[in-house]
């Protein structure tokens, strides 16, 4: 799902769940070939290569045994200092064909502890496999036996892989990538809470493109296109227009902006499947969300407030209360739901939409200065 952020640092997707089981595939049936005759152990080096292991054994279709172990380094008496040394493994390993399961092999440098100790267990043959390799940082004259994917020399995690702790349960592979300078924002809240005063104020400010789906299709009605004709159908009733057209329509306007630091979403998502198809299209780019911004403001004020703008703003869904009220309706059914969505990514921040317009560009500018 795009960027992320664990601690203080920032996250790009990088090799996809299906990427990393084709390499899994791949890596059993070479492994598969050379071991079938027998009964090999695969020892999964812990922390990081738990999900790898767990993956590969599902795909190994014969005989194994499974082990792990963990190279744990504790101070010894003599001067050297640390003394290295492996923990769990309790099986006699002599005579026996040991496939060691890493995750990562970078420098070489653990491994290298490891190799060591095994050689010790006057096993049959020991053979490495690993499921990321850096060829560049790989220092060693160690046999790697089977390599499932090579990659440059940065930071990644996800999948068994943490970043001080955290980041193990990703299903998918991030690498590290710099704070993200483009910062898309989604401005939230029910109709007449001020999201186009407050769009247009902080695009000046903050040098940002600013989509609002209700002027967009608004424009294409004047002109009587075959969108402004199909979506006046629903827009006059207050109703959504459906998300097919809405979507399509998005794609192509964000595809046609400017360079800018970001774009405000004005009136999109307002459902999840619009959300989902714009998480689908910013990841394209290499962007993602930095927040939605929520202007919060009681519905009664609201209701007042539209009905005074449609005295000249001259949108029939302005001046008649049923259709305003069918818009609330509408957000509150369908729209509002999204509030839990970005929620769900630390991506929720609700604004105070009462007061001077002044005032509330400055909660909004506290938020966005932030993200
Ligand atoms: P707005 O100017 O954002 O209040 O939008 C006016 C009307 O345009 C809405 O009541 C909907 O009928 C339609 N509309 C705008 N944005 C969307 C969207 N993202 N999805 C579906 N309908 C929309």
């Amino acid at each position: 799902m795009g960027i992320i952020k664990l601690h203080d640092k920032y996250f790009k997707s990088y090799i996809s769940e299906k990427k990393i089981a084709k390499a899994i595939k791949s890596l059993v049936k070479k492994v598969s070939e050379d071991c079938k005759d027998e009964t090999p152990i695969f020892i999964g080096i812990l922390n990081g290569s738990f999900m790898f292991v767990a993956d590969f054994v599902r795909e190994y279709k014969y005989n194994c045994e499974v082990s792990f172990v963990k190279l744990a380094s504790y101070e010894g008496t003599n001067s050297t200092g640390k003394i290295k040394q492996l923990v769990g493994i309790n099986e006699n390993l002599e005579g026996r064909t040991v496939v060691i399961l890493e995750d990562i092999i970078d420098t070489g440098n653990t491994l290298q502890e490891i190799y060591e100790i095994f050689k010790d267990k006057k096993v049959k043959q020991l053979k490495i496999a690993t499921l990321f390799f850096k060829p560049d940082v790989f220092k060693k004259e160690l046999p790697i036996d089977y390599i499932g994917i090579s990659i440059p020399d940065k930071f990644i995690v996800g999948y068994g892989l943490d970043y001080d702790g955290i980041g193990r349960n990703l299903s998918s592979i991030y690498q590290i990538t710099s704070k993200p300078t483009i910062k898309n924002i989604l401005l939230f809240g029910p109709p007449g809470v001020g999201k186009g005063t407050q769009a247009d104020i902080l695009k000046a400010k903050y040098n940002l493109s600013h989509v609002s789906t209700g002027d967009v299709f608004r424009s294409h009605m004047k002109r009587e296109t075959k969108l402004g004709i199909l979506a006046k159908s629903y827009i006059d009733k207050g109703n959504l227009v459906p998300d097919d057209v809405t979507i399509k329509m998005l794609k192509t306007v964000v595809n046609k902006l400017p360079s800018s630091n970001g774009i405000i979403f004005d009136g999109f998502p307002r459902t999840k499947a619009q959300a989902i198809a714009l998480d689908e299209l910013l990841e394209e780019k290499g962007e993602t969300i930095g927040g939605m911004l929520t202007i919060e403001v009681p519905t009664s004020l609201l209701i007042a407030r539209l009905l005074e703008r449609g005295k000249t703003s001259g949108r029939s869904d302005d001046q008649d209360e049923n259709k305003i009220l069918n818009r609330f309706n509408e957000y509150y059914t369908k729209t509002e739901i999204l509030k839990e969505y970005y929620q769900a990514q630390n991506k929720y921040f609700g604004v105070d939409g009462v007061g001077e317009i002044s005032e509330i560009t400055k909660r909004l500018s506290d938020v966005f200065d932030n993200l």
